[in-house]
């Protein structure tokens, strides 16, 4: 009875040494979040112990930083910022990483057959959305801006590391992309340090990977588009990124009507008619890059290229009815029947 029990504490001491799940019985959680990017940015990590965990998400925290520093537009010794004061002049010598998201961009906007356009700095400085404070422009300035928006402008020179903006007076602006793009670097972080689940928010452009719990995956809860604090949905996630545009993010408010900060590169105007796309995608910069797409496309034009993306999904939600006052969601083949919202 007693070398029985012996050898049933050897073997169950043999079983927790080499138990892989060992982890997951004992496992820490760290929880941090950083005002970055003009947002909130939470990271959060599970792992072995808590010295790893606080290491990784301090080194996402760093890669998301990264990022900030080239790519603002708020920043004026950004490569970004650089690279627009050089249009129409010169090349400009970029960190890879620059490149790379440029590239993305101008495939967006073919994709999105010129709705997603980076180029639309001249007009988000003349609505006054660098200023926090709205503008409403005449039509002649509007067509003096548009005059400087093209995405087939951007000339990009991968083998020598080098972009240029061809006109004088264009302007590139990230901020419907780079939030994605520092997602993905901070959790191929948080990953490259050993971390297998974790979740990278930026303030609604995320990315969750495993599983917080073994029978759950991450609980995402999407923001009602109208009331801050009143959950629309919960999604569940699993090595995914969700992003979402919505009309309530930047705003201003002229005579009692809102512009919001995402605009059409073709009229010149902020768009009209809706309050959030939330989209699902294998990345966060796609995710990002895609919802701000169908954002400018519209519920009918922005359903169509997410039902063409493989492994893409994503939920509208329009504004119809007289003064816009009417919610109406529209889901992608694969959420349909699935998802509902709670308005
Ligand atoms: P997001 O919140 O990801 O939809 O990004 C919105 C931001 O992207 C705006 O604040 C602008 O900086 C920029 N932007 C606005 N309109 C467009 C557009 N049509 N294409 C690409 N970027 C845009
Ligand atoms: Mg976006």
């Amino acid at each position: 009875m007693k070398t029985l029990s012996i050898t049933t504490l050897i073997l169950a001491l043999l079983f927790y040494l080499v138990d892989p799940t060992r982890a997951c019985g004992e496992e820490v959680r760290v929880e941090r979040s950083r005002p970055m990017m003009g947002t909130m940015v939470e990271i959060t990590a599970l792992g072995p112990d808590r010295d790893l965990c606080d290491r990784s998400v301090e080194q996402a925290f760093q890669e998301i930083e990264a990022v900030d520093r080239l790519m603002s537009s708020f920043k004026g010794d950004s490569q970004v910022s650089q690279l627009n004061r050089l249009a129409g002049k010169t090349w400009m010598v970029l960190d890879p990483e620059v490149l790379d998201v440029l590239e993305a961009a101008v495939l967006y906007s073919r994709l999105s057959e010129g709705a997603f356009d980076i180029t639309v700095g001249p007009l988000l400085r003349l609505w006054g959305f660098y200023r926090d404070k709205g503008h409403l422009p005449s039509t002649q300035e509007i067509g003096q801006a548009r005059s400087r928006v093209n995405y087939r402008d951007i000339e990009i020179d991968q083998p020598k590391g080098r972009a240029r903006l061809k006109k004088p007076g264009m302007a590139i602006d990230l901020g419907a992309i780079a939030k994605g793009y520092a997602v993905d670097k901070a959790v191929e972080a948080l990953k490259k340090k050993g971390i297998r689940k974790g979740l990278v928010n930026a303030g609604g452009d995320l990315y969750a990977f495993g599983r917080p719990e073994e029978k759950a995956p991450w609980l995402i809860g999407l923001q009602h588009p109208r009331e801050r604090e009143k959950v629309a949905t919960v999604l569940e996630v699993e090595d995914r990124a969700v992003a979402t545009s919505g009309n309530y993010e930047r705003y201003f408010v002229l005579k009692g009507k809102r512009y919001t900060h995402i605009l059409d590169p073709r009229t010149g105007w902020p768009i009209q008619g809706m309050a959030s796309v939330t989209v699902m995608a294998d990345s966060a910069m796609k995710a990002d890059a895609l919802a701000t797409s169908v954002f400018v496309l519209g519920p009918q034009r922005g359903l169509a290229l997410l039902n063409r993306l493989p492994g893409v999904e994503g939920i509208i939600v329009a504004e119809e009815g007289p003064g816009g006052k009417q919610l109406v969601p529209y889901f992608s083949k694969g959420l349909k029947g699935r998802v509902s919202l709670d308005f």
